[in-house]
């Protein structure tokens, strides 16, 4: 074909593709090659006619999907051939609605480049406006009210535009062209500074007192992107003692904002990758090792040798910690909340649910229509590592190996998910929280509704845990009943399996070896779960071996006091209790003798077979913890404390499918009687663990073929081992799936739940 033949072409483009600058992205584009035609916006994506020379057409695609704009996302790229038509130019259309179509919602974004310059230039019309945002960063999710995404159906629509806003929404050539949430000082949102007995204090001045009060060590609430953060100088330990107390958060660790990566080195141990997730546009917490002669006060993480760090994301925080003499520039932002419940998002719950913890509060009248946390993540193999994957990651739907039939699945009980299906869209929530209060629960509902509502989701199906008291479940068969619709209960660690498959784009009928290592989750046989190797897929499973079961006194009650958990752990091995040993010396004769009644008559005790509880038995043993103050304490501080490198050294028996930790507990008891250091013994623990993962995983290689290892379960969480499972497994030719875009605690839940829910309907 001549390659200046004039040729007509009609481009559907699906993904994220509105509210970013795409239209006059294409706009530019066509001019640039000299193509006729329009683009426009449609329910489904954007709709694209251009005629050209056949050159310039090819030009013109490949542009498209080599360079879209920033926060663009694109899915899906169909051409088709057509006649050419007679057009003069290349024009931005009316918006077309078609019946039953859906796009994704860019998530909220970190302020860009060039408006974090404009910022900071003193001639721009926007200096030091803080909420300053482009076509190219700013809120999205967190401002929709429904779709189609435009000013009027976000929480921008009573601020009008002023007339140089206008302007610029409305010049496809300005950075603003149909950026939504647009504003400047004239028109825009305004923040202020209340306090009790204080007069209210507006504009810059506002933004300097809460600086001010900081510096004063005082607690200030801020109400940024997706709710509000609880702020104090972290370089200030009575501050940090008085806002643990307020917000009765005894231990748990505090997340710091820093002004950028530099400020962040002079903390922590930063590699290069590290640092470009620091940086990256979406702005997560990046857990980052303490240096050594780190100078900020312990009581930020007690007990860990790492910190969570983030830097500033919205206009606001960077002129509340831009650098200056003599100023903290790190700052603990805690989510604005007491322990457990939701992050406060209104002005007016902020106020009378925050008062009694900040001294002051940084107000402003752009209001929040879905809280969103900050994500939490690792590095691990360049990439991001989630512990929770919320603000500037969702909504942005995880793709699917396969289409997908409209299906809600509705999560665990902790870290709550929920996952939401269609086509090859798998739209996994932002992080719920814990569903133990009225308030996580409402939030649950109402995150569900309005996901169904802007994605046109109506779901033929719901999908929940096999454990029917969690509020999920029981919200899912409420609504199956009052629907008539299908539900699926699925078993936990099938769940963690289906999804670190789901992450991997796993769309293959073979089955792979799933280490889930857990916290606890219902097995098949009513016991507790939580040390699984399974065989299987999104089919079903089998489990060829697991954890030896040890008893769980009082259940939750054993969960939150390690050292009765050790105790119950070394009676059931038949190992006796001295009395210098930590765990029991810290039980008095009272209890001790009730928890032998317990354990000998079995009253309220469960069995389980989760690798959590051992890890939470090993460092009672060490004298590490032996109550905790919150999830996963006593494991966290365990992998805390461990020193590397260090052999496997302790043995588990592995017999018939079981596998017993009972040597290993002899062994570390023995090593701790001959003066072995903690640190020392809480190495070679890991160690173990994974020389146990290699052995299993070679028998099962032996019986069955299967070369693939998929980890998933909260224990993988713990970094340590799993770089040395990964690196283990490697070494004996294992290919490892880790999660990708999701977390492997129970943030995943959702997505495996709607992986097997979608095999079943077939
Ligand atoms: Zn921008
Ligand atoms: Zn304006
Ligand atoms: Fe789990």
């Amino acid at each position: 074909m001549p390659k200046n033949e004039l040729i007509g072409k009609k481009i559907h483009i699906q993904g994220i593709v509105q509210g970013v600058g795409f239209r006059p992205f294409i706009y530019s584009l066509a001019s640039k090659y000299h193509l006729t035609g329009w683009v426009r916006n449609s329910s489904a994506g954007v709709d694209i006619v251009a005629n050209g020379s056949t050159l310039n057409m090819a030009s013109f695609l490949d542009e498209i999907r080599i360079n879209p704009p920033p926060l663009a996302k694109i899915d899906q790229l169909e051409t088709i051939e057509v006649e050419p038509d007679s057009f003069t130019d290349f024009t931005i259309i009316e918006s077309h609605t078609e019946e039953g179509g859906f796009i994704p919602i860019s998530p909220d974004i970190a302020i860009c480049p060039d408006c974090l310059r404009e910022l900071f230039d003193p001639a721009d019309r926007r200096y030091r406006y803080p909420f300053i945002n482009c076509t190219n960063c700013g809120p999205r999710f967190t401002i929709i009210k429904d779709i189609p995404y435009d000013r009027p159906l976000t929480t921008m629509a009573d601020f009008k535009l002023c007339a140089q806003c206008s302007r610029e929404y409305h010049d496809p050539s300005d950075r603003r062209f149909h950026a939504q949430p647009v504003a400047c000082a004239d028109c825009g949102p305004q923040v202020w500074f209340e306090a009790k007995e204080h007069a209210k204090i507006t504009g810059g001045e506002a933004i300097q007192t809460a600086r001010h009060w900081l510096k004063q060590g005082k607690i200030v609430a801020i109400k940024g992107l997706g709710g509000f953060h609880l702020a104090c100088d972290a370089t200030n330990p009575a501050a940090i003692d008085e806002l643990r107390r307020r917000k009765r958060r005894s231990e748990k660790s505090f997340a710091l904002m820093v002004f950028d990566s530099s400020a962040a080195q002079q903390f922590c141990l930063i590699s290069p990758a590290e640092r470009a997730l620091l940086e990256s546009k979406e702005k997560p917490i990046v857990i980052l090792e303490r240096k050594p002669n780190c100078a900020l006060p312990a009581q930020i993480a007690p007990g860990l040798r790492t910190l969570g760090i983030m830097l500033p994301y919205t206009p606001l925080h960077y002129l509340l910690l831009e650098p200056e003499a003599d100023y903290p520039q790190v700052w603990v932002m805690t989510s604005g909340n007491l322990s457990e419940e939701p992050i406060a998002y209104a002005n007016s719950t902020a106020l009378s649910e925050l008062g009694e913890i900040a001294d002051g509060f940084l107000l402003n009248d752009r209001e929040i229509e879905t809280r969103v946390d900050d994500s939490v993540i690792a590095e691990l193999r360049g990439k991001p590592y989630f512990f929770r994957r919320s603000r500037g990651y969702a909504p942005t739907p995880l793709r699917s190996p396969y289409p997908l039939r409209e299906i809600l699945a509705v999560g665990a009980e902790l870290k709550n998910t929920f996952c939401l299906t269609r086509g090859e869209y798998a739209f996994l929530s932002h992080h719920i929280g814990d569903l133990e209060n009225m308030e996580t629960l409402q939030a649950f509902e109402n995150s569900i509704s309005h996901y169904e509502r802007i994605f046109k989701i109506d779901p033929i199906c719901l999908a929940h845990d096999l454990h029917a008291d969690y509020l999920s479940s029981q919200y899912a068969q409420k609504r199956s009943q009052a629907e008539n619709l299908p539900q699926v209960a699925v078993q936990h660690h099938h769940a963690h399996l289906a999804a670190c498959l789901a992450d991997n784009l796993w769309d293959s009928p073979e089955a792979v070896i799933g280490i889930i290592f857990d916290g606890t989750g219902l097995g098949t046989d009513g016991k507790i779960w939580g040390g699984e190797f399974l065989i299987g897929n999104y089919d079903g499973f089998y489990r060829p071996f697991h954890l030896a079961e040890y008893p769980l006194p009082g259940g939750d009650a054993a969960i939150r006091q390690p050292r009765r958990l050790a105790a119950a752990y070394l009676w059931k091995a038949g190992i006796p209790w001295e009395e210098d040993l930590p765990p029991i010396k810290a039980l008095n004769n009272q209890e001790k003798s009730v928890l032998l009644t317990q354990l000998e008559k079995s009253i309220n005790t469960p069995v389980t077979s989760s690798m959590g509880r051992l890890f939470d038995v090993v460092a009672a043993l060490l004298g590490l913890r032996q109550v905790i103050n919150y999830e996963a304490q006593a494991a966290i501080e365990l992998e805390n404390i461990a020193v590397c490198p260090e052999k496997g050294k302790y043995r588990f028996n592995i017999e018939a499918g079981v596998i017993d930790p009972k040597p290993l507990l002899e062994e570390i008891l023995s090593d701790l009687r001959n003066g072995i250091q903690a640190n020392l013994v809480a190495a070679r623990f890991h160690c173990s663990v994974v020389e146990m993962v290699r052995a299993v995983c070679d028998i099962l290689r032996k019986e069955t073929g299967i070369q693939k290892v998929a980890l998933s379960g909260g224990v993988w969480q713990n970094m340590l081992l799993t770089r040395q499972a990964i690196e283990g497994l490697e070494k004996d030719n294992f290919q490892v799936l880790t999660h990708q875009a999701t977390p492997p605690n129970d943030g995943c839940i959702a997505l495996g739940q709607a992986m097997i829910a979608n095999q079943q309907l077939k």
